[in-house]
């Protein structure tokens, strides 16, 4: 090993004149009250927001926000070749529609907050100045590659693919060969650097895998993790930080107070530890959440992956789901008391329901549809049908062009609509996503509507044409919601049909049919389906003249 690391550091990294101190004080500790919680969320502007990702960003926001803490957003654009452009600005936006609002950090048209740059791919300064410290302190050194080796690096790649692998032989070679590069000079080094070769800065572990430190995850527990002895990349041969050194370096100089990230990093945790120790930053608490598992074919859980069904959360947009829905949805299964307080305080919105860590699953929760749907269900039964048309239209406009013209033509009379069965306490429970809706206010539209049920065939066509002859005699708008019964029981009566349910329980065999029967009639009729929304309703929201139209209209099609 170079014993001259001031040397060492100098030539590697000329440019840096910054050191550790100054940044420490450009970034100072934030001044927030005690047990406010500073989390972020760093996603790859990848393009792809994967549904799971909502889990640990739901976290992150919930416990900041509750906490009165801050919750900024770090793009981790360290790789370019996964970066999708405009990708970030799209996930701004998506997370904006969930409610998922950031107080710093990489935001539209630029940054936001004192802790900036909040986008790796211009941190690149900052990373050198630590990164020269550990070499300054003896924690790294530079690996050099030329090109040719790297070209006789793919070709023993290739071979070895095709022969099998004796895993535990490559293993001690490449332990080998990683001391010996360890062993390089400072004469070699300034060769390589006049030649003009590449190198990646690695870290120089010193950790004793035999020894395991005890270490508590906030979600996991007590575990216990062995000590790094992998001398991996800190910068790569362009000078972009990998993940590692990155999320030491800005979690520590963001002042995050809880790093909460998907479970995939937790194997990586130890050269983590590793890191900040070298570094002389304090770790910050860790919250590794488990991944978002599905059911296979076989009833298997296995991870629910970027191709399945539910996994890209833009899906959800185009599916109808409401982000309020998916929210509470993501909200269930986040905490285990979640359904619980729901129960007991229907009316307050998810974010009041005060999130709590140790009511987190250790072990992952299962995505589900069915259950995804029930939930969505609920919540928008509970809207307002101001905001069930709101939300409608918007949808519409973006995907049903029919029904946004529908809908925008007359708000009040749509808005009549959703507000059939809405309010009390046990309110119709029609629609799952926005895509229900047009198959559900079709009836009410004349350029939507269209006869989609059929009458049983054990009813006579001469009793239905009489009832709705008979109905269309007697139709008054104006009656109110018993007058208008009443007349329909008189005309199953006349007919017949039992007017009383009760009286044709006990003896059905004494009528043709019943009340229900010959309201059923008018239904089908009226709106098309054997199941519609209260009948004495839709007849007032579509007025006498449609309403009589399409008796007859009936009547002469039978
Ligand atoms: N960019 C990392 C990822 O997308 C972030 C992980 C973290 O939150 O630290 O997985």
């Amino acid at each position: 090993m170079i014993q001259d690391t001031k040397q060492l550091a100098e030539l590697l990294f000329p440019h840096v004149t910054m050191t550790p101190e100054e940044m420490e004080e450009k970034f100072p500790l934030r001044n927030l009250p005690e047990g406010a919680k500073v989390t972020r969320f760093g996603p790859s502007p990848t393009g792809f927001v994967h549904f799971g990702g909502l889990f640990p960003v739901t976290v992150s926001e919930r416990l900041a926000h509750q906490s009165g803490g801050v919750f900024f957003l770090r793009i981790e654009d360290t790789d370019a070749k996964r970066e999708i452009e405009g990708a970030a600005e799209g996930l701004i936006k998506t997370l904006s529609r969930y409610g998922i609002n950031f107080d710093e950090g990489a935001v539209l048209g630029g940054d936001k907050g004192d802790y900036g740059p909040y986008r790796q791919s211009q941190r690149r300064d900052i990373y050198h100045v630590f990164a020269k410290k550990l070499v300054l302190d003896g924690h790294a050194y530079p690996c050099f590659t030329s090109d040719e080796e790297l070209e006789a690096l793919k070709t023993v790649d290739k071979k070895a693919e095709i022969k099998a692998r004796d895993w535990q032989a490559e293993a001690e070679a490449q332990k080998a060969q990683m001391l010996k590069q360890r062993e390089i000079t400072l004469d070699e080094v300034k060769e390589n650097l006049e030649a003009g070769n590449p190198f990646v800065l690695r870290i120089l572990a010193d950790g004793n895998p035999e020894i395991k430190t005890k270490f508590t995850d906030l979600v996991k527990g007590n575990l216990e993790i062995p000590e790094n002895d992998e001398d991996f990349v800190l910068l790569k041969s362009d000078g972009i930080p990998t993940y590692h050194f990155a999320h030491a370096v800005d979690d520590h100089l963001m002042r995050t107070t809880h790093v909460i990230r998907g479970e995939e990093w937790l194997p990586s945790l130890a050269k983590h530890i590793q890191l900040f120790k070298y570094l002389g930053f304090r770790l910050p608490k860790f919250l590794h959440i488990s991944q978002l598992m599905k059911l296979d074919e076989n009833g298997a859980k296995k991870k629910l992956s970027k191709r399945d069904m539910g996994a890209n959360l833009d899906d959800y947009s185009r599916m109808g789901y409401a982000p309020d829905c998916v929210m509470e949805y993501v909200m269930t299964l986040l905490n285990s008391n979640y359904e619980e307080w729901r129960m007991q305080n229907p009316d307050k919105h998810y974010t009041e329901f005060p999130f709590n860590i140790k009511k987190m699953s250790v072990s992952g929760c299962l995505f589900d549809f069915d259950k995804l749907n029930d939930v969505s269900k609920n919540v928008i039964s509970k809207m307002s049908a101001d905001a069930v048309y709101e939300q409608a239209l918007a949808w519409a406009k973006d995907n049903d062009a029919e029904l946004a013209e529908c809908l925008s033509k007359d708000a009040d009379y749509a808005k009549s609509i959703f507000a059939i069965g809405r309010g009390g306490k046990k309110p119709r429970k029609d629609l799952t996503t926005w895509a229900d809706v047009k198959p559900y206010v079709d009836l009410f539209y004349d350029e939507l509507f269209s006869i989609k049920d059929s009458y049983a065939e054990n009813f006579s066509k001469e009793d239905i044409k009489t009832a709705l002859s008979a109905f269309l005699d007697s139709f008054n708008i104006a009656d109110d919601m018993n007058a208008w019964f009443d007349k329909i029981k008189a005309i199953a009566e006349s007919m017949g049909y039992a007017s009383d349910m009760k009286a044709y329980k006990a003896n059905p065999e004494a009528y043709k049919g019943n009340v229900a029967d010959v309201s059923m009639f008018l239904r089908v009729a009226v709106t098309g389906k054997l199941n519609a929304p209260d009948m004495y309703t839709v007849m007032q929201i579509l007025g006498y003249d449609r309403v009589v139209a399409r008796i007859k209209a009936m009547i002469n099609n039978l």
